[in-house]
C-alpha cells in the first residue's frame, strides 16, 4: 500500500502542486515589473493607462500568453490577459488598476515617477495604489505559464484604466461591454493588506475585505425669504439648514451587523485585549447601546462607520454679506450606505431625522453601485485561510468592511464575489497613499507574491 502510494507520487507529481519557481528570479523580476510601472506616469485626470497597457501587453507577448486592450476613449486602456485552464472550473480574476492619483511634486523627496528602491522601500506614485497589486499579478501569472502546471480554471489578469475617478473608463465599462471576457467565479483586487508588528517583524493579523460601503451622497437645500440682518426671521434659510446638519450630526442611523461585519468584531474578540474585547462582545450582543457604540468609536472611527451607514456633512454654503439675510442655504452630505441599502428606504430615514419640510434633500450622482458583500464560504475565501495558517500561524484573518469604495464594487454588482488582498504594512506606517512619498515595502511585496502564488495553487492548479 505504501509502496503504491509512492509509485503513484512518482508518477503524477505536476497533477498536485506547481513545482516551486525560481524564486530569486520571481523576486527580481516583480520588483523590475513594478519599477516600469511607477516610470510611466498614468496620473489622473489625464491617465493614460495605454502607457500601462501597451507594457504589460509587450511582456504578455513575450510570454505567450494572449492579451486584448479595451480603448472607450483614446489613452483610457484596460488590458485582459488569459491563462487557459482545462474549464473543469470557472475562472478567477486578478485585478488591479494601473491609474494613479497627482502629485504635488515640490513636496516630494522622491522622484514621484522614478521607483527608486532605497532603504527596503520602492518609492513612487503607485508603489501601494495599486501598481505593486498590478505587478504582483502579474509576476504570478508568468511564473505560472512558466511551470508549465495544468490549471483547472482559467486564470484572467485585467489591469484597469481609471479606478481613481470611480472607474467609469475602466471597470464600469468592462462590466457593461466586456463582461464575457472577465467573467469570473471570484477575483482579487486591491482593499486588503496584513498588518506587521514593528517589534517582532510578525504579521498580527490580515485584512481580506469582503464588503464595501456604497458613496450616495446628497445636497442639503433650504429656501427662506430673504431681509435685513437687523430682524430675526424664523425661516432665515441658514438657520433652518444649520438644524438639519446639527440634527444630523448627533442623531447616528441604526446601527446594522453583516456576516463580515460579524466576523470581524468576533475574531477581534478573542485576539484583543479584555478591555478592547468586551466592546466588541457587546456590540455582537442583542441591540447594543449608543454608548457601547461610541466606546467602538473610540477605538478606531472607521468602526463606527461599518456598523452603520454614515452620514457627514462636508461642505456648508450660504450668505454673502453679513447684514444680508440670504434667500438660500446649502449643505453637501457625504453618505456611505451599507450594502443592501434601498436608497428610497435610505432618504426617508434621513429626512426622517431632519423632521422639517423646509429642507430639501437632493441625491447626487451615483458612480459606484450598489452591491452585496463577497461571502466568507467561498473556495477562494478559504484559500487566504490556509495560506495565512501555513505561513503565518501567528496572524488573524480579518475578514473586514471597507469604508471607501473600489472597482470591487463593479464586479460584486455583476455577481462576481470579489477580495481585497493585498502586500502587507508596518503597523504605524503612513505609505504615502494619495499622499507624499508613497512607498511599498520589499519585503512584505514579496511576501505578497509568495501568498498569491500559494493561493492560486489551491484554487486554480488541477489537484
Ligand atoms: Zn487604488
Amino acid at each position: 500500500m505504501k509502496r503504491l502510494f509512492s509509485t503513484l507520487v512518482l508518477l503524477f507529481p505536476v497533477f498536485c502542486h506547481a513545482a516551486q519557481p525560481d524564486w530569486q528570479q520571481v523576486e527580481k523580476d516583480a520588483l523590475q515589473t513594478l519599477v516600469d510601472l511607477i516610470r510611466l506616469d498614468t496620473s489622473q485626470p489625464a491617465g493614460n493607462e495605454h502607457l500601462a497597457a501597451s507594457y504589460l501587453a509587450r511582456r504578455f507577448e513575450a510570454l505567450d500568453i494572449p492579451w486584448k486592450v479595451y480603448e472607450p476613449v483614446p489613452g483610457r486602456t484596460s488590458i485582459v490577459a488569459r491563462l487557459k485552464g482545462n474549464g473543469s472550473k470557472r475562472p478567477i480574476l486578478l485585478l488591479g488598476h494601473t491609474d494613479v492619483v497627482t502629485v504635488e511634486r515640490e513636496n516630494w523627496t522622491f522622484d514621484p515617477f522614478g521607483g527608486e528602491v532605497s532603504d527596503g522601500k520602492i518609492f513612487g506614485r503607485g508603489a501601494a495604489d495599486d501598481k505593486g497589486i498590478v505587478a504582483g499579478s502579474f509576476a504570478v501569472m508568468a511564473a505560472l505559464k512558466k511551470s508549465g502546471v495544468v490549471l483547472d480554471r482559467d486564470v484572467i489578469f485585467l489591469g484597469v484604466a481609471d479606478e481613481e475617478a470611480g472607474g467609469t473608463l475602466g471597470i464600469t465599462y468592462m462590466v457593461e461591454n466586456h463582461l464575457q471576457d472577465i467573467q469570473a467565479e471570484f477575483a482579487l483586487n486591491e482593499g486588503g493588506r496584513g498588518y506587521i508588528d514593528p517589534a517582532t517583524g510578525q504579521y498580527v493579523n490580515f485584512y481580506i475585505s469582503t464588503a464595501e460601503k456604497t458613496p450616495r451622497r446628497a445636497r442639503l437645500v433650504v429656501h427662506g425669504v430673504a431681509g435685513h440682518g437687523s430682524v430675526p426671521t424664523r425661516d432665515n434659510a441658514i438657520g433652518v439648514l444649520s438644524t438639519a446638519v446639527s440634527r444630523l450630526f448627533h442623531t447616528p442611523l441604526p446601527m446594522e451587523l453583516n456576516e463580515t461585519t460579524r466576523t470581524f468584531f468576533h475574531r477581534l474578540s478573542l485576539s484583543r485585549p479584555k478591555a478592547e474585547a468586551d466592546v466588541y462582545r457587546a456590540i455582537l450582543a442583542p441591540n447594543p447601546s449608543l454608548e457601547v457604540q461610541e466606546q467602538l468609536r473610540d477605538i478606531n472611527p472607521s468602526y463606527f462607520s461599518i456598523i452603520r451607514t454614515s452620514v457627514v456633512p462636508t461642505i456648508i454654503e450660504g450668505g454673502y454679506q453679513r447684514n444680508v439675510i440670504p434667500s438660500a442655504a446649502e449643505a453637501t452630505l457625504d453618505i456611505r450606505a451599507l450594502p443592501g441599502t434601498d436608497p428610497e428606504v435610505m432618504f426617508e430615514a434621513i429626512a426622517g431625522i431632519i423632521n422639517d419640510p423646509r429642507v430639501e434633500i437632493l441625491p447626487m450622482k451615483v458612480t459606484r453601485p450598489a452591491h452585496l458583500p463577497a461571502p466568507l464560504s467561498t473556495e477562494l475565501f478559504a484559500a487566504f485561510e490556509e495560506v495565512i495558517r501555513n505561513r503565518h500561524p501567528e496572524a488573524v484573518v480579518l475578514p473586514s468592511m471597507l469604508t471607501g469604495a473600489t472597482d470591487s464594487a463593479q464586479l460584486r454588482s455583476v455577481g462576481i464575489p470579489s477580495y481585497g488582498f493585498g502586500p502587507g504594512l508596518v503597523m504605524g506606517d503612513d505609505n504615502g497613499v494619495h499622499g507624499n512619498d508613497e512607498y511599498l515595502r520589499v519585503e512584505p511585496y514579496y511576501e505578497y507574491v509568495r501568498m498569491l502564488w500559494d493561493i492560486l495553487n489551491r484554487v486554480a492548479v488541477a489537484g
